[in-house]
């Protein structure tokens, strides 16, 4: 289960922050072109050029918001994540502070790690669900190693998540192995694996058991900097950060992705946004992203919508009073430019299908998090998908020298190395699988979509 999951279990908020005047580096659209295609051509032998794929042949387009939509500038979160989390433990929790608040390694970090709470371990896997890649806290494990902690490098519990990413979502597994899907949680990786050193260093000292359950204090401290609460309250310090500099942690939308929306929306294409984020945060973060006038570009608005149980379970749609929840809004009375929380995709499909007046709307969702936005929708309800994927911005390879993610650093590791493909073993990773399997294209970003016209045909991953 990921993190972001468990808070949200909890009934908190779960989501990232950004505003400001930060405007992404620009390439030119030829070259922006060649380098997806390109990477993507590396990434994956098996890539042919397919028919292309155009948004335009969707009648109804849905977003994500946070790293979606809204775009983060990354390292400044991780690092007051760190912060903020470190802290915790070593105050609240009583973790070494000779450990925990060592600067930042960004190298150490990497999108998609899986932690083994119990051996204190964090893992890489292979699409079948071997075990590509392994540390013990920081300790890197060689093959041999990672054979004695997991025989002939399976896992249980990631041979159920590459069957199936939900059945490790919820139930007994779930307690097992957690996912770092994203850019909230990517430096928890770090903290549970100085956390896991320093209590081995203990352990040894004293001649005693290793035991680690970290898990349950980093949740903990989790909860304290993002429970949805708390943006109202100014608790927990990472809202009260966000809401006092926005532009410390947001990319404003380009002109280019405002046109982009706006032109979709005039050739009468039917747009939502889906978000995991309570409406309070979440309208900050559009406000601050998209802009002041950023409903417009909507025809309803799903917030805390707890994906991936919005895709999956048939829960109510709940009504907003300013950002107060009042009662459950019925299918027939949700309206156009409406705000809502907690709801379902049945639902959802219904009122596009109604006002897009279309029999059997096209629809296609947009986002980054690999289960939540692209396994979950594709699988359960059939619906197309485009991942937005920073790293092929951050990996940059195959003559493009220009070094254009801003946050670059915080993205690639050469510990890992890189994020779709396992040098040690020459394997793709199951992170590439599922993008490779479950979406029509991968992006770095909206706004790399936007520098196109809004019929471009891309090439689509096959
Ligand atoms: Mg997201």
């Amino acid at each position: 289960m990921s993190l972001l999951r468990q808070i949200l279990c909890t009934e908190i908020t779960g989501h990232v922050i950004s505003a400001g005047n930060g405007r992404v580096p620009a390439l030119a659209p030829k070259s922006r072109v060649q380098f997806a295609y390109r990477l993507c051509k590396r990434h994956l032998n098996t890539m042919e050029e397919q028919p292309g794929f155009r948004f335009t042949d969707y009648d109804c387009i849905g977003f994500d918001l946070d790293n979606t939509l809204a775009r983060y500038k990354v390292g400044n979160m991780i690092e007051m994540e760190h912060d903020i989390i470190s802290k915790y433990l070593v105050n609240k929790k009583g973790y070494s502070k000779e450990y925990l608040l060592r600067p930042l390694d960004h190298n150490f970090l990497i999108k998609g790690l899986i932690v083994d709470d119990e051996n204190g371990n964090l893992v890489r896997i292979a699409p079948d669900g071997r075990i590509l890649q392994a540390t013990h806290g920081t300790k890197w494990l060689d093959r041999d190693e990672i054979n004695k902690f997991y025989p002939n490098w399976r896992w249980t519990a990631t041979d159920l998540f590459t069957e199936d990413p939900l059945q490790t979502w919820n139930g007994p597994y779930s307690e097992k192995m957690r996912t770092l899907l994203d850019y909230y949680d990517i430096v928890i990786s770090l903290i549970f694996a100085r956390a896991v050193d320093s209590i081995d260093q203990v352990s040894e000292a004293q001649h005693t058991k290793k035991v680690y359950n970290i898990w349950p204090d980093l949740l903990e401290a989790a909860v304290y900097m993002f429970k949805r609460e708390h943006f109202q309250t100014d608790e927990g310090e990472y809202f009260p950060k966000i809401k006092q500099r926005p532009e410390d942690y947001y990319y404003r939308c380009s002109d280019d992705l405002i046109r982009w929306l706006s032109t979709l929306k005039s050739k009468g294409k039917q747009l939502f946004l889906i978000t995991g984020s309570h409406v309070d945060f979440a309208s900050h973060t559009a406000y601050n992203t998209i802009g002041p006038n950023w409903r417009d570009y909507f025809d309803i608005v799903v917030s805390y919508a707890k994906k991936p149980g919005f895709f999956t379970q048939k829960r109510d749609f709940i009504g907003l009073d300013g950002f107060r929840e009042t009662n459950p809004v019925p299918l027939d009375k949700l309206a156009i430019g409406g705000i809502y929380t907690h709801g379902n995709w049945c639902d959802l499909k219904e009122f596009l299908k109604k006002h897009s007046k279309v029999q059997d709307p096209r629809v296609l969702y947009v986002g980054d998090n690999l289960v939540q936005d692209i396994y979950t929708p594709n699988v359960i309800c059939k619906c197309d998908t485009v991942t937005v994927c920073e790293e092929l911005e951050a990996e940059r390879t195959h003559g493009f020298t220009e070094h254009w993610h801003p946050d670059r650093q915080f993205l690639i590791s050469t510990v890992w190395g890189s994020y779709f493909h396992c040098k040690v073993t020459n394997s793709i990773t199951n992170w590439y699988h599922i993008m490779k399997q479950h979406s029509k294209i991968c992006v770095p970003s909206l706004e790399y979509v936007a520098s196109f016209p809004v019929d471009h045909e891309f090439p689509k991953v096959a």
